[in-house]
C-alpha cells in the first residue's frame, strides 16, 4: 500500500500526540547536564532514501547524541579496517547487560562483545588510525557530520558535564588497557568517546543517520556516500543485537527494526533499503531508552508494516 504525503504527515502527527500523551520515565540524571534537558520535548522525523522529509513536533532541537555516536564510530573502523576486523576485536554479540556493566567485561576475559556498549565503543575509538588525540577526535566529529549533517557540533557545556563525570568509564577504559583490549592510551580512548557523546543533533539529523544506512551507505541529503556498500548489514546486525541495550530482543519482537538509542532521549530505527524513522524524547525507561521515541517509532512502524522479519 502506498500512502500520500498528507497521510504521512497525519501518521506522525499522530504518533506525537501519542507519545505526548505518556508520562512514564525520567530523565538521565548520572550525567548532569541531561537532568536539566526540559522533559516535555518531543520530536518524530521520518527521513526516505529519496531525502524526503516528514516531522512533527520538537524536531530542531539540538540534543546529545550519546551512545548513538557508538553507530557512526562503529562505522568509521568498519571503513577503516573492515567489518570482520571489527567483529573480530571488538565483537557482534549482544551482552544482556546494562551499556556500561563491568560484569559483562569480566565474564568475558575482558573482551566488550559490541561496539555498541560504553566498553566496546571505547574499544573502537582506540582502534581507529590517528596519530594523536585530536586527529581521532577530528575524524569522529567529521564521520559524525557526513551521515548527519554539516551542523552537528561538539557542546563545550555537555562535554564539560560528562567529562566531569565519566569516572566509571575511566575505569572500564583501564580494564580494557590492562586485557590488551584497548588500542591507544586509555584515557584517550575515554575523553575522545567522551566527546563522541556530546555532540548536539536534532532529530532530523538523527533520521537522516538512519536514512544514511537504509540508503546503503549514501547520505541521502548531502547525496555523498559516506559508508561502502559491505559494511552497511553487518552494522544493522550489531543495531539489532544491541541497540537497545538489554531491550534489543524485545525491540526486534515487537518491531522488527535495528535501532540504536542513547541517554539524550534520542532513537533511530532504520528500515533497510526505505528510510529511517528517529523519535527524541528525554524521559527514558530503567534501561536507558527514551520511553516516547520507543512509543511513536512503533506505532508508525506498526501502522505502516515495516517490520523486516514480515514476509509481506
Ligand atoms: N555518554 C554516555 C555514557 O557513557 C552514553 C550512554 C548511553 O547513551 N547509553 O554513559
Amino acid at each position: 500500500m502506498t500512502y500520500s504525503k498528507d497521510q504521512l504527515q497525519a501518521l506522525v502527527d499522530e504518533a506525537v500526540t501519542m507519545g505526548r500523551q505518556c508520562h512514564d520515565g525520567a530523565n538521565a540524571d548520572y550525567i548532569p547536564f541531561l537532568a536539566g534537558v526540559p522533559s516535555e520535548l518531543c520530536g518524530l522525523s521520518i527521513v526516505w532514501c529519496d531525502g524526503t522529509l516528514i516531522h512533527s513536533g520538537d524536531c530542531d532541537y539540538g540534543f546529545a547524541l550519546e551512545s548513538i555516536s557508538k553507530v557512526c564510530s562503529m562505522a568509521l573502523a568498519m571503513e577503516q579496517k573492515g567489518a570482520e576486523m571489527v567483529r573480530e576485536k571488538i565483537g557482534a554479540e549482544p551482552t544482556g547487560l546494562p551499556f556500561n556493566s563491568v560484569m559483562a567485561l569480566t565474564t568475558h576475559q575482558d573482551k566488550p562483545l559490541t561496539p555498541l556498549v560504553n566498553a566496546g565503543a571505547m574499544a573502537t575509538v582506540s582502534f581507529l588510525d590517528a596519530a594523536d588525540k585530536e586527529s581521532r577526535w577530528r575524524m569522529i566529529l567529521k564521520f559524525q557530520q557526513q551521515m548527519m549533517s554539516e551542523r552537528v557540533t561538539l557542546s563545550d557545556e555537555v562535554n564539560q558535564s560528562e567529562q566531569d563525570t565519566n569516572f566509571h568509564n575511566r575505569a572500564i577504559a583501564w580494564l580494557l588497557y590492562a586485557a590488551g583490549n584497548c588500542f591507544c592510551d586509555p584515557m584517550e580512548a575515554c575523553e575522545v568517546y567522551t566527546r563522541q557523546c556530546s555532540t548536539l543533533v536534532t532529530c532530523d539529523d538523527l533520521a537522516t543517520l538512519g536514512a544514511t544506512l537504509a540508503n546503503n551507505g549514501t547520505n541521502p541529503i548531502t547525496g555523498k556516500q559516506v559508508i561502502q556498500s559491505e559494511n552497511i548489514t553487518p552494522i544493522l546486525a550489531e543495531m539489532t543485537m544491541e541497540g537497545l541495550y538489554e531491550f534489543s530482543g524485545d525491540w526486534a519482537f515487537l518491531v522488527g527494526l535495528p535501532g540504536k538509542s542513547g541517554v539524550g532521549g534520542g532513537l533511530v530505527s532504520v528500515v533497510p533499503g526505505k528510510m529511517a524513522i528517529a523519535g527524541f524524547s528525554p524521559p527514558l525507561d530503567e534501561v536507558g531508552n527514551s520511553v516516547r521515541a520507543m512509543r511513536m517509532i512503533r506505532h508508525v512502524a506498526n501502522q505502516l508494516n515495516l517490520n523486516v522479519y514480515s514476509p509481506h
